[in-house]
C-alpha cells in the first residue's frame, strides 16, 4: 500500500513492536486517527513466537518472561486476560545455581528467599532492601514506570526517593552489601539483566525492580508464547479504529501519509535518517553519534526432556541464571562490555515449555 494513498491522519507510528503498538493504542483511545507502519510481515518486534527449531516447539523469538505484563498500568488497563491471554507462573520465578550443587530460589515473598540465604546478616539485609519495596509495590510500580515529571504526593515521592537512593548505585556496590556468595550471586544475576556494566552508576536500578517484582507478582509469561501479546494489542488497536500497515519499512518522511504527530520506535540512526531535517541540529548529531551496546546471543533448543539439574528444585524455575558468583558474573559482563567473548558467559535460561503443555510436543 502506498503511503500517498493513505488519507491524512492525526498520528503515525513507525515500528510495530510492543511499544509502538502501545503508543498507537493510546492515540486511538484519545479518539484520534492513527496508522502504524511495521517493516516485518507481522507486528510484534521482539515479542513474537515461532517454531524456531522443530515442528511443535513454540519458541519466543526475543522476549519470553513478561515481568510486568500483568501489573504495568498500560497492560492492566487493556485487561489482556479478559481478551483470552493466560499468564503462566512457574512455581519459582527464578533459580540461580552455584558450583556447590545448590541453588538460590525466588519463590513467593521476600521472607522465603531471605531465609534461604545461609547467612543471618544477609537475611536481614535482604529483608531491609526488598521488604519495603514489595510492601509498597502496588503504588510504587506505576511511579517507577511513569515519566519523571509526574507530580507526586509527598508519601509517593518519599517512596520513590527511597528506591532512588539504592537504584542510583552500581550493581556491584549493592551486591557487596551482602556477605555470602548466595545473596551476592542472586542479586548480581538479576542486575545483569541491565544493559549497563555492573560497575556503572544506576546499574542496580533495573535489577532491584525486577527482583522486587518477582517477589510481588512473580515473573509470568504468556501461555501461547510472547507473540500472543502483540496479537491482542493489534486486535485492540483495530477495534479502536487504528490501522496497521505491515511490510512497510519507513526510509524517509515521504513514505509517511500527512499527519500531525509522528511517533518513532526505531533505532537512533534510523530516526536521524528519516526525520533529520526536522530535528534540532544538536539532537540530530547526538542520534548520529549513538553507539549501540554489546550484542546479544540467543540459542533455542529442542530437547527430549527436562534439564537434569544437579539442584533438583531448578526444575520448578521459569528462569535460571547461569553465571556463578558475583565475581564471575561481573567478569563475564566486563569482558562483553569491552568487546571480548567470555569463556563462561552469563546466561539467562528460560524453560517455559515445562509449565505449558502446548509449547513442546
Ligand atoms: C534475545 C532477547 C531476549 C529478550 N527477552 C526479554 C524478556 O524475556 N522479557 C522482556 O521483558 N524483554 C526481553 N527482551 C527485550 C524486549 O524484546 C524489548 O524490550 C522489546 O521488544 C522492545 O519493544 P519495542 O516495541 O520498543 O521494539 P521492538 O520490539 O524492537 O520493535 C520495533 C519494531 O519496529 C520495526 N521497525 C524498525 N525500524 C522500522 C522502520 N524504519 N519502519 C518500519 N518498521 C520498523 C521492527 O521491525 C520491529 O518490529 C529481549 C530481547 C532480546 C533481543
Amino acid at each position: 500500500m502506498d503511503a500517498d494513498r493513505l488519507a491524512a491522519v492525526d498520528a503515525v507510528v513507525v515500528g510495530g513492536g510492543p511499544n509502538g503498538l502501545a503508543a498507537a493504542i493510546e492515540v486511538a483511545r484519545a479518539g484520534r486517527s492513527v496508522v502504524l507502519f511495521e517493516a516485518a510481515s507481522t507486528v510484534g518486534g521482539g515479542s513474537r513466537s515461532a517454531e524456531l527449531t522443530l515442528p511443535g516447539f513454540v519458541h519466543d523469538v526475543c522476549s519470553s518472561i513478561h515481568t510486568f505484563g500483568r501489573t504495568a498500568p498500560f497492560f492492566a488497563g487493556i485487561d489482556l486476560e479478559a481478551r483470552g491471554l493466560r499468564w503462566v507462573d512457574a512455581p519459582a520465578a527464578l533459580g540461580h545455581p552455584l558450583d556447590d550443587g545448590t541453588a538460590v530460589m525466588v519463590r513467593g515473598g521476600v521472607e522465603r528467599t531471605a531465609a534461604s540465604l545461609g547467612d543471618s546478616a544477609d537475611t536481614d539485609a535482604y529483608r531491609r532492601l526488598f521488604g519495603p519495596l514489595v510492601d509498597d509495590w502496588e503504588t510504587l510500580l506505576p511511579d517507577l514506570l511513569a515519566p519523571f515529571h509526574v507530580p507526586l504526593a509527598p508519601l509517593r515521592a518519599l517512596r520513590l526517593a527511597r528506591f532512588g537512593l539504592v537504584g542510583i548505585r552500581s550493581a556491584t556496590s549493592v551486591a557487596r552489601r551482602f556477605r555470602g556468595d548466595r545473596a551476592r550471586a542472586l542479586v548480581a544475576g538479576v542486575m545483569a539483566h541491565s544493559i549497563l556494566g555492573l560497575t556503572e552508576p544506576i546499574s542496580a536500578a533495573a535489577g532491584i525492580v525486577l527482583l522486587a517484582g518477582a517477589h510481588a507478582d512473580g515473573w509470568p509469561f504468556p501461555e501461547g508464547g510472547a507473540g500472543r501479546v502483540p496479537d491482542l494489542l493489534s486486535a485492540e488497536l483495530r477495534s479502536l479504529g487504528g490501522r496497521i500497515v505491515v511490510e512497510r519499512r519507513i526510509h524517509t518522511y515521504a513514505d509517511l501519509p500527512p499527519h500531525r504527530v509522528a511517533i518513532f520506535d526505531v533505532v537512533p540512526r534510523r530516526l536521524a535518517a528519516i526525520a533529520g531535517e526536522r530535528l534540532p541540529a544538536g539532537y540530530r548529531r547526538a542520534l548520529e553519534r549513538y553507539r549501540h551496546g554489546a550484542g546479544i546471543f540467543k540459542l533455542d533448543l529442542a530437547i527430549y526432556g527436562a534439564i537434569p539439574w544437579t539442584a533438583a528444585e531448578l526444575a520448578g524455575a521459569g528462569t535460571v541464571h547461569l553465571g556463578g558468583t558475583l565475581e564471575e558474573i561481573a567478569r563475564s559482563e566486563r569482558l562483553v562490555a569491552t568487546g571480548r567473548e567470555p569463556e563462561r558467559p552469563f546466561v539467562l535460561l528460560t524453560q517455559t515449555s515445562l509449565f505449558v503443555r502446548t509449547r513442546a510436543p
